[in-house]
């Protein structure tokens, strides 16, 4: 169980990275609820700022879980917000986060299960993929849409992805396979 969780720093610059503990950095676009889905995980009201301008702020959450791994909150990809230079900086942070981390585990990736994958989203996939890395495909919103169209939607969804190895559709709000997500994270600690 998520017993424990605790805000540590903002990272501007990646030298100035906290102690080594496993990491699992958490990516999705600006409204996908990833602050919600935070909030969810470590069953706390305001760990994560819900309802921030986004894509604000160049900055790497680090938020220490049991005292022993670290969710990493990245800002949100809503680059229609941001100016050319900002956007080429977070993809430059990100990039070298994601290249030069030993200590990252895998990367869970946001997706808002009624919208499905945007242009961003699919992009960011295919590029954690493309460095190797592990990718967790969390959709959020479940509950936005009927419990009879959702098993055809989870379906296009998967199939829009080429099928990842691990999706979890989940609800902030009804809380809905939020301990799927909990026992995944921590089996994979534990590890
Ligand atoms: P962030 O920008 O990715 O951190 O997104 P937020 O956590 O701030 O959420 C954006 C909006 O979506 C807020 O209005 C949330 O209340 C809402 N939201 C987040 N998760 C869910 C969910 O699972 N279901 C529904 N219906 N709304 C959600």
């Amino acid at each position: 169980m998520i017993k424990e969780a605790m805000y540590i720093k903002s990272l501007t610059d990646l030298k100035d990275k906290p102690d080594v503990l496993p990491q699992i950095l958490l990516l999705g676009r600006s409204n996908v609820g990833k602050s919600s889905f935070i909030n969810s995980l470590t069953n706390r009201k305001n760990l994560a700022r819900v309802s921030k301008t986004p894509g604000k702020t160049l900055l790497l959450n680090f938020y220490l879980i049991n005292q022993n791994f670290y969710l990493v909150d990245a800002p949100g990809y809503g680059y229609a917000r941001r100016s050319k230079s900002l956007k080429d900086d977070f993809i430059i942070m990100i990039e070298k986060f994601l290249l030069d981390n030993q200590d990252l585990l895998f990367v869970c990736l946001l997706i808002d299960f009624k919208v499905g994958p945007t242009k961003d989203d699919l992009n960011t996939y295919q590029f954690l993929r493309q460095l190797g890395r592990e990718v967790i495909v969390v959709a959020t919103k479940k509950d936005k849409i009927p419990k009879t169209k959702q098993f055809k939607q989870e379906k296009l969804i998967k199939g829009m992805l080429s099928n990842p190895e691990i999706f979890i559709a989940i609800s902030n709000v009804t809380k809905e396979n939020i301990d799927k997500v909990e026992t995944l994270f921590l089996s994979r600690i534990d590890e």
